[in-house]
């Protein structure tokens, strides 16, 4: 079964069975969230970066997160798929793309309900991308290769999690998986590994500072 189907599945079974939506609630208030992420998102917020989270989890999931530890704001958009609560405290999540819709990308690392790297197209056609737009991308898995092939050049920072499919896929014995390339790649094993690449490179945290 198709991943968002089957959480959609799961949810059914679990009201079905007497399960209560606050139980979902709660434990939303109980994902750890390293705190160095908190200070990077903050960082970045303050020197004037927009930023973005781009994720094939769900928006109930994620809105509940970002709420609890008080960082909401920080975020001018979230693209996930889409979830709701109904009348019945039921939990729906939805595909962000519909199977009636299919997103065509033909880079076979993305799920059938999401192309992230299509989803980043948007965006910075909504930002009005120029010269001067640098993207710093934070990723994990293998989806996340697709928009990271959007990465103009060594200006831009693309942070690979380690132990993690991304990395795995990266590392493969294909060098055009590579050549495509063209961010500087950081691999990183905590928050805190980031946050130090981040102040090594002070022009990105000062950058828009020294604008204002
Ligand atoms: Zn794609």
């Amino acid at each position: 079964m198709q991943w968002t189907d089957l959480q959609n599945e799961c949810l059914k079974e679990f009201h079905e069975q007497g399960g209560s939506g606050q139980v979902i609630r709660d434990a939303l208030t109980k994902v750890p969230l390293d705190a160095h992420m908190i200070q990077i998102c903050q960082l970045l917020f303050d020197s004037g970066w927009k930023l973005v989270i781009l994720s094939d989890a769900n928006s109930v999931y994620i809105e509940g997160i970002l709420q609890h530890y008080g960082i909401r704001h920080l975020f001018s958009n979230v693209i996930t798929n889409p979830a709701h609560w109904d009348e019945q405290d039921r939990l729906y999540i939805q595909r962000l793309t519909p199977a009636n819709a299919p997103h065509g990308c033909a880079m076979g690392v993305c799920s059938l309900n999401i192309c992230k790297g299509q989803q980043v197209d948007t965006l910075l056609r909504h930002v009005g991308k120029d010269m001067s737009t640098r993207m710093i991308y934070v990723g994990d898995g293998r989806n996340d290769y697709c928009p990271a092939i959007r990465m103009k050049d060594d200006k831009d920072i693309l942070f690979v999690r380690r132990g993690r499919s991304l990395e795995a896929y990266l590392t493969r014995d294909d060098p055009a998986i590579q050549e495509v390339l063209k961010a500087r790649i950081v691999y990183w094993k905590r928050a805190g590994d980031i946050l130090e690449e981040l102040f090594s490179a002070p022009e990105i945290v000062r950058l828009l500072l020294e604008d204002d």
